[in-house]
């Protein structure tokens, strides 16, 4: 019997901000493994919102968990090419997964839960997963109390403290429209993807070029 955690996200691109919150629930809840599932552009964002394809996001996944034994990527999003509910992917993601007797969890933003009433058959998916609810910069996890009245099944919440790591996909998208740097925001992989593919309108040489004039230099030193 294992613990297993699904995280369903659009990651465009995945960030620290995700890295830290799959770590933390694992760490806390026991999770023997994570399985991070990049979706098609999922309901409640625009197809324009979306920036990378699908394809690109779950390379960036399966780059920035490389080296963690209790990651792994799954592709059933990325082969339904649709958008799908998390009360669709969750059963499908189990049945790939799962043994009999497991427990299932979906982690998930404090942001993101505390818009759970907009998601389709939230009760439904709690009798499917319990979901943790990650803190994140900006949301607190005591607002979830408006979920009580209104869920059968609000007592399969789980909100988990993590460290607070403002940085968002957005945030990292606009940086590099701006030309500004988003290394060391991004695990490193994920960081030679987008500049290797020119995601996100990423320059693909001014980096490196700059790296090698200051190699130069300490040679000559
Ligand atoms: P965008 O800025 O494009 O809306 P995002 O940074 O919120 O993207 P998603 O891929 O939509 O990233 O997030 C997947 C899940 O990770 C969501 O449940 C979201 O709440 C959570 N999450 C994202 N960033 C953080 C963060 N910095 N701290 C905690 N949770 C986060």
């Amino acid at each position: 019997m294992s613990r297993i955690g699904i995280f369903g996200g659009t990651f465009d691109p995945v960030h620290q901000g995700h890295m830290v919150i799959a770590e933390q629930v694992a760490q806390a809840l026991g999770l023997d493994c994570v399985i991070f599932v990049p979706g098609g552009v999922p309901p409640h964002k625009t197809a324009s919102s979306v920036k990378a394809s699908v394809e690109d996001r779950f390379d960036m996944v399966e780059a920035a968990i490389e080296g963690n034994d209790k990651f792994f990527v799954d592709r059933v999003e990325v082969d339904a090419g649709r958008a799908m509910y998390s009360v669709e992917t969750v059963p499908l993601v189990k049945d790939r997964w799962g043994k009999g007797g497991d427990e299932w969890f979906f982690v998930s933003g404090a942001d993101e839960v505390s818009n759970l009433l907009s998601w389709k058959e939230p009760d439904s998916l709690l009798e499917e997963a319990a979901m943790v609810a990650a803190t994140r910069p900006g949301y607190d996890i005591s607002n979830l109390g408006h979920l009580e009245e209104e869920l059968d099944n609000f007592d399969r919440i789980i909100p988990v403290e993590c460290t607070r790591v403002d940085i968002s996909a957005t945030g990292i998208r606009r940086a590099l429209a701006k030309g500004e740097s988003v290394r060391y925001l991004v695990p490193e992989g994920v960081y030679e993807i987008i500049h290797d593919r020119g995601l996100y309108g990423a320059r693909k040489e001014g980096e490196k070029a700059r790296q090698e004039g200051c190699l130069n230099r300490r040679t000559e030193a």
